[in-house]
């Protein structure tokens, strides 16, 4: 089933766009990455597809239903329920703990405090930091916040996950660790991944690859990394 769809989708800041008209599907269980150089409109095609960002133009399906025109409330509802957001820098709330970080979408979703503070840790030791539970971000390396970032992107288990540089901040063990977690996700609960990477060993993770070059979707470029999936 196509859970993600992108059709024409234009994006500008200003004169020159970021996005020239993006085409993709998303099936459920499916790995895609999207690469290319710096400045391609990687990180601008993410937002679009999260209901970050509206496109100018084109249009932006999730489960069939038309994203871009989709209410602010009906986006962030989504967002909170079915879609989890990675960054390369974790963006944790600075004044929470870890296990107060990674709880927070749980609560949102109107989870009981208890129950969202134990599924929060389980998910921190899934990313191998339950020690840092009750640990504040500034007192945590680079790395250990990201780790608890992706606990929290995933605590929902959520249907899409949007991944922007992951393994940016990890070092190689345990970024391969977070990847083979989010293969695991998608193998085993069908979970949908856009991976924005300018790595060719995290693209390698995916099902399938969208290159991009100037805002537009490299032709000779697709389908480099199918196949590799562990
Ligand atoms: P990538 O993620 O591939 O590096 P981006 O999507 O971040 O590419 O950027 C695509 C283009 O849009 C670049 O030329 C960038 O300078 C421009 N851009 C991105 N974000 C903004 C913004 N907030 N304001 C103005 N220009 C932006
Ligand atoms: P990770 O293995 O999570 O990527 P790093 O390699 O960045 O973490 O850091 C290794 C160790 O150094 C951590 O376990 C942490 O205790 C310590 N450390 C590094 N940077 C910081 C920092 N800014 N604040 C506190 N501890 C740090």
């Amino acid at each position: 089933m196509t859970l993600l769809q992108a059709r024409a989708v234009v994006k500008s800041y200003g004169p020159t766009p970021a996005l020239r008209g993006i085409d993709l599907d998303l099936e459920e269980g499916r790995i895609l990455a999207v690469t290319g150089p710096s400045g391609c409109g990687k990180s601008t095609l993410l937002h679009c597809l999260a209901g970050i960002l509206p496109p100018d133009s084109g249009e932006v399906r999730y489960r069939g239903r038309r994203l871009d025109e989709a209410s602010e409330a009906e986006r962030s509802r989504l967002r909170r329920g079915e879609f989890g957001v990675l960054f390369q820098f974790g963006m944790l709330v600075p004044e929470l703990t870890a296990a107060e970080n990674v709880a927070l979408p749980l609560l949102l979703a109107g989870g009981g405090r208890r129950e969202s503070r134990a599924t929060a840790l389980d998910w921190l030791g899934r990313l191998g930091v339950e020690e840092l539970a009750d640990t504040l971000p500034g007192e945590m390396s680079g790395g250990q916040q990201q780790r608890c970032a992706a606990a929290r992107a995933l605590v929902t288990e959520p249907s899409v996950l949007f991944a922007d540089e992951p393994t940016g901040a990890l070092d190689t063990l345990v970024g391969e660790r977070l990847l083979g977690l989010v293969v695991g996700l998608a193998r085993e609960r069908g979970m949908s991944v856009v991976l924005v990477t300018h790595s060719a060993t995290v693209a390698a993770y995916a099902d399938a690859e969208l290159v991009l070059r100037d805002g537009a979707v490299d032709p000779s470029g697709l389908g480099m990394s199918t196949g590799a999936v562990r």
